[in-house]
């Protein structure tokens, strides 16, 4: 299984900042393989276009998302990939009332969508996706945000931005599978420890206990490795002293177009 990061940012990176060549994240989004994307946010088409892979959504023929903020879930993306082509969308119910709402009933009934819930497991396109609950919150009190295990092939990723911690109701899923690549989110850095968003999002001190926990108890497979995304551009340092201080704990920082082998 193959995942490229198209977006490695929280909502704080400014889009309309970009400079070719300089460096930039775009809103959280990744790829599996060709054909499963996770979160269609709306930055995906500029990361397409800048890379030089125009064509790089082409095969996309399921959505799963994390929750229907806006740096992770917009409806005009939605519909640029769904409407008129072969590309479910499977989300919480509060992803279909912002559909409704942003775009309107008519181009809304023309995306195909399929309502999920937390705790339970979906076969999407030749992948077994287990839909979590997160610790994280919209401003529909109705959602429930996501976390995901996906599993090809007997490999699994585990995809957590945002969430702050893992809720015990997901994590007792969690711990019990052989997880070969974990993404969690690092929305606050070096320059942000005890931040007062600890109740949505990961610090490093956070981010280090988890760790530490894993590691102690031989958690997940024998090759697990861990990556962080979601990181917010005025909490952290640059990226090359975000690489510094997450190699005493062997984590690898993502970056827009980072591509990893599962
Ligand atoms: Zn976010
Ligand atoms: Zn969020």
């Amino acid at each position: 299984m193959k995942l490229t990061f198209l977006g490695t940012g929280a909502a704080d990176w400014d889009i309309n900042a970009y400079v070719p060549g300089a460096f930039h994240r775009r809103f959280s989004s990744a790829l599996i393989n060709d054909d499963l994307l996770i979160d269609p946010g709306p930055h995906i088409f500029h990361f397409c276009e800048q890379n030089g892979t125009p064509d790089l959504l082409d095969g996309v023929r399921n959505i799963i998302v994390t929750h229907s903020h806006g740096d992770h879930f917009t409806p005009e993306t939605v519909a640029r990939l769904c409407v008129g082509k072969d590309c479910t969308v499977w989300a919480d119910p509060a992803c279909k009332r912002k559909l409704i709402r942003v775009l309107g009933e008519e181009i809304a009934e023309k995306i195909n969508f399929v309502e999920t819930r937390r705790n339970r497991d979906y076969e999407i396109g030749g992948y077994k996706v287990t839909s979590l609950r997160s610790n994280h919150a919209t401003e529909d009190p109705d959602e429930d945000t996501r976390l995901y295990l996906i599993e090809e092939n007997g490999r699994i990723l585990y995809y957590g931005c945002d969430s702050s911690w893992i809720p015990t109701v997901s994590w007792n899923v969690i711990r019990e599978k052989p997880v070969n690549a974990m993404v969690l989110e690092l929305t606050c850095g070096e320059t942000a420890t005890y931040d007062w968003r600890i109740f949505e999002h990961n610090t490093p001190e956070m981010l280090e206990i988890m760790l530490t926990m894993f590691r102690k108890y031989n958690l997940f497979a024998p090759d697990v490795k861990y990556y962080v995304s979601h990181l917010a551009r005025t909490l952290h340092t640059d990226h090359e002293g975000l690489v510094k201080y997450l190699e005493p704990m062997n984590v690898t920082p993502a970056y827009d177009g980072l591509t990893i082998e599962i």
